[in-house]
């Protein structure tokens, strides 16, 4: 069967034979530089959210420091006026259909191939893929013309840990049924997706993020807790230790492992607070 991908801008290559390529847009990631004075503000903010829990490194990488710097965003966003601006009854919608395809769950938990579903458009790539961009290429989807028709092809990065995997099939997802049932095509330059700091702002990006945090986070943890409004360094912290106890173990993804980079472990500390503090703030805001 003859396939040709419609990829939007700004995403990797997809070649001939299935492999992934990063386009120029890809940085390059090495060189390390001496701590700058903002670096040493970064490692106290750090310390009193975290402890000597994640020990920074000496000195910096921009990746490292941007990573950092996209996690203090986060600790520090107002959700609830971000909340304001997400549908409540597509988020939910979402979510619910989302929960009506086991196949898709059953997809994160192989290594790699097609998963395509029955008599479905949607075919679930997973790859691993490390080079270029690496592992800030999480995933993405994109059209697929097929001698079938046309299809949607989810592109998931399995050389993430799986519960980044399954948040991103679930966001990806959220797109697809956002283009399907609600006719909304996804914007053609969202930037990069890493940076969380940067989606409180689009309202789609949260809309989708709304229905991964809905399946991800577990919803007795989050009543308990959501009438917590201080912005105390304090309230910070325990936000960091509730986002890790609320989330559900399929979308797990911040593991202490010597083999995770100091940049990732941050990373996918800050998508675990994004998704919990998203859930919180639907659930303030929005009674969902
Ligand atoms: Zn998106």
């Amino acid at each position: 069967m003859e396939e040709s991908y419609n990829s939007r801008p700004c995403l990797p290559l997809i070649n001939d034979n299935g492999s992934i390529t990063a386009t120029g847009s890809s940085q390059k990631r090495s060189g390390r530089r001496a701590p700058s004075c903002s670096a040493n503000g970064r490692v106290h903010r750090l310390r009193d959210y975290l402890g000597n829990s994640l020990e920074p490194p000496e000195d910096w990488t921009p990746d490292e420091a941007g990573a950092v710097d996209d996690l203090l965003a986060i600790v520090s966003a107002d959700y609830n006026s971000a909340a304001t601006a997400v549908s409540g009854e597509q988020a939910t919608g979402i979510a619910r259909t989302f929960s009506r395809y086991p196949e898709l769950m059953e997809g994160v938990r192989i290594e790699s191939g097609d998963v395509r579903l029955n008599g479905r458009d949607i075919v679930v790539r997973l790859e691993p893929y490390t080079r270029g961009a690496g592992l800030h290429l999480w995933g993405f989807s994109c059209d697929l013309k097929t001698d079938h028709g046309k299809k949607f092809l989810i592109y998931l990065n399995t050389a993430h840990q799986r519960g980044a995997v399954a948040a991103t099939l679930t966001h990806e997802f959220a797109h697809y049924v956002l283009w399907k049932v609600e006719g909304v095509q996804t914007p053609h330059n969202e930037g990069p997706l890493y940076r969380l700091s940067k989606r409180l702002r689009n309202s789609q990006e949260l809309v989708c993020d709304s229905a991964v945090s809905l399946l991800a986070m577990s919803q007795g943890s989050i009543r308990r807790r959501h009438s917590c409004k201080s912005n105390s360094k304090e309230a910070h912290k325990r936000d960091i230790a509730d986002s890790l106890d609320a989330i559900r173990p399929e979308y797990r993804m911040f593991v202490k492992s010597e083999r995770i980079p100091f940049e990732w472990h941050v990373r996918y500390l800050t998508t675990t607070l994004h998704l919990f503090k998203l859930r919180r703030a639907l659930a303030g805001t929005l009674g969902i």
